[in-house]
């Protein structure tokens, strides 16, 4: 059975071009792209965009956008794990079809997805973040009690404080059996919790090595929350594969990226989505929107430098600190900080594709790709108006709209192969 996807623009993502074409899709997996393609059945495009599904980096499918800690106490142990599927659907509903999970989803609600237990985009889970004693990632309250933020550890989600290097290395062996996809480590502080701050690098070099010296013995890269000027250095240097959030970014720090190959994931919703909470009268913690306010100015203006220099970027949301399924709100974000549409298009596909290290499945319109993909009604170059226009969303070749657990397990099982290759060097600087 050859479907074609007929009559409307097509942009592949391999290079910055929109054009009239057709997509022809057999067995789940794209076939054909060109002009004129037959097919048995067809998908009638006119007026509308096929694109590669989209990709979101930087998602917490167990946080729902409420930033009030007792919102977090009020909530059942197992809420979240309902909570998590219902964010899933909204984020595949959105034109998302692959995520990478910064924290919180375990192994059950990746396999619950892949098994067609529910519906939700692909999945590269790191499980837990790591984090320093008072890290980013540590939920001690003032009061003495834990608050928590992705979930109480339990056995599939590990416990995230770590110190030392001994410490690092075990922890690291722990998150891969629990099956880390990528590992993510907190090396700065961060703007949501109490008692750190954005502006201090966590985590010593030693620390860091080992990390990634454990991570590339199984195969799998880091993932660094990085807002400090030094913390991001300390990742860069130690060979993490990306960069979140990347608020204090100087010339330095710049060049080292673009010397490695570090990629960036803005996430330029989330201090946006932090203040609009607390506008609307969440009772978001008071030094949280302290921080968010300090750091605003200074991540635009870090991200626009990291555009201009020509930074491999890869579009994150953080979203869970925003309601899921807001996900194509970062584009417009990303345009305003010097990004042409097509770029952002393209890291928003091919570029977070390659991020993942998934690119050999998804990430672009070429024949051998799974067919995860996006009708969008008209232009998507018009960033603004994106998320508005999602017309239809396709993985694994079916629809979500049409779909059955079914269809959703055979989809699964055609399956996305993550490309196992080195870490990024390690070089002093
Ligand atoms: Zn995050």
């Amino acid at each position: 059975m050859r479907t074609v996807f007929h009559g409307g623009q097509v942009f592949d993502a391999t290079n910055h071009d929109i054009a009239d074409g057709d997509v022809a899709v057999e067995d789940g997996r794209i076939v054909e792209v060109g002009t004129g393609l037959d097919g048995d059945d067809e998908v009638d495009c006119a007026g509308a965009t096929v694109l590669p599904g989209f990709i979101d980096c930087h998602v917490h499918f167990t946080v729902s956008g409420n930033l009030d800690p007792m919102h977090a106490v009020r909530t059942p142990f197992s809420l979240r794990f309902f909570e998590a599927a219902r964010n899933m659907q909204a984020t595949l509903a959105a034109g998302i079809t692959s995520i990478r999970e910064a924290g919180g989803s375990d192994l059950g609600i990746k396999v619950a997805r892949d098994q067609g237990l529910i519906d939700g985009p692909r999945m590269t889970i790191s499980i837990t973040a790591l984090s320093q004693t008072g890290g980013h990632c540590d939920d001690w309250q003032v009061c003495g009690a834990s608050v928590p933020t992705f979930g109480v550890p339990h056995p599939g989600l590990p416990d995230p404080i770590v110190d030392g290097p001994d410490q690092m290395r075990r922890k690291v062996r722990e998150l891969v059996r629990a099956g880390a996809d990528v590992i993510k480590v907190c090396t700065s502080g961060g703007v949501l919790s109490p008692r750190d701050d954005p502006r201090h690098g966590h985590f010593r070099d030693a620390e860091l090595s080992v990390l990634v010296e454990e991570a590339a013995a199984a195969g799998i890269w880091v993932m660094a929350h990085a807002q400090a000027t030094d913390g991001i250095k300390a990742a860069v240097r130690n060979g993490i594969r990306s960069i979140e959030h990347g608020i204090y970014l100087d010339d330095e720090a710049i060049e080292m990226m673009l010397d490695r190959g570090t990629y960036l994931v803005p996430t330029l919703m989330a201090p946006r989505g932090v203040l609009e909470a607390a506008d609307a009268g969440m009772a978001v913690p008071p030094e949280a929107v302290v921080k968010t306010k300090m750091v605003m100015e200074a991540h635009s203006a870090s991200i626009s430098a990291a555009i201009a220099a020509g930074v491999n970027v890869a579009m994150g949301t953080d979203s869970g600190v925003t309601p899921h399924g807001r996900n194509l709100e970062e584009l417009a974000l990303m345009v305003e900080c010097g990004m042409t549409p097509e770029r952002a298009l393209v890291a928003t596909t091919r570029t977070a594709a390659e991020l993942l290290g998934v690119e050999a499945d998804v990430g672009t319109l070429e024949p051998g790709k799974l067919a995860d993909m996006v009708l969008v009604d008209g232009d998507p170059r018009q960033v603004d108006t994106l998320p508005d226009r999602i017309r239809a969303v396709y993985i694994g070749g079916r629809s979500i709209t049409h779909q059955t657990q079914a269809d959703v397990g055979d989809a699964a099982e055609a399956g996305v192969s993550r490309s196992l290759r080195a870490p990024l060097p390690r070089r002093e600087g």
